[in-house]
């Protein structure tokens, strides 16, 4: 390879670290994001939950009412009864009177149950506030992390960039936009190499696995042009194996 193809190899190992440094980076800041959001979704959870307590609350208060209205009943019921002037008077109040406290009975097992909800709802928003004092230590221990690392992976950037702009002087412009092109729509792979299937005497492209003919194989032996895949576009390169 001459100096056209033998920069743009250079450029690649350049731009490989680059990406794997930003990469890097990317992690980092994802991470904090990620823990962010458990955060989020921890305090979204302990807002539900405490509203559920309040509606359960609201119903249990009207079932309360409901039972305090039947008390009385019943002890209108209890002071007729002794008013009461026949046995059958008496028997009817008293069947009256039976059923309301049967009702009330049953009101009664209702609140229990509500308020045995509330206790269960209670505890699990406790149980929910201590895990979102949990999390807000793992996104602060996070954020710093991620923020020192940030801070030297950041310069380290710096300093690739800078290898890679004086890397890139050695190319020609029209070589380099080729090179961008490429890079960007293959993730920073802008070079394939050319592989030799030795069973099949074949070549093919590194990058999408397509033949490459003889005669590109044979330019890139014999000459210092870039010569793209024809299939995926990238910029081809002879193998160390090969050369
Ligand atoms: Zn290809």
């Amino acid at each position: 390879m001459g100096p056209t193809l033998n920069g743009l190899v250079k450029l690649q190992s350049i731009e490989n670290r680059l990406g794997a440094v930003k990469a890097k980076l990317t992690r980092y800041r994802r991470n904090v994001i990620i823990q962010e959001n458990q955060l989020r979704s921890l305090q979204n959870a302990l807002e539900a939950k405490k509203e559920e307590i309040q509606l359960t609350k609201l119903q249990s208060d009207r079932l309360e009412l409901d039972l305090r209205s039947r008390d009385e009943e019943i002890a209108k019921y209890r002071a007729s009864l002794n008013l009461a002037k026949t046995n059958k008077e008496y028997s009817a109040i008293l069947t009256q009177m039976n059923t309301s406290k049967a009702d009330n009975s049953k009101l009664e097992n209702q609140v229990l149950d509500l308020m045995k909800d509330i206790e269960a709802d209670e505890t699990e928003c406790a149980e929910i506030k201590s895990k979102i004092e949990e999390q807000k230590t793992k996104v602060e221990n996070t954020r710093t992390q991620s923020q020192s690392a940030a801070t030297k992976l950041e310069a380290d950037i710096e300093e690739i960039q800078k290898e890679w702009d004086q890397a890139a002087k050695d190319i020609s412009a029209e070589a380099l936009n080729i090179f961008k092109r490429v890079a960007e729509t293959y993730d920073g792979e802008a070079l394939s190499t050319a592989d030799e299937d030795e069973n099949r005497g074949s070549y093919s492209c590194g990058g999408c696995f397509m033949n490459i003919t003889a005669e590109t194989v044979n330019l890139l032996m014999s000459k210092d042009d870039i010569i793209r895949c024809p299939n995926c576009a990238r910029i081809l390169i002879l193998s160390t194996s090969s050369e």
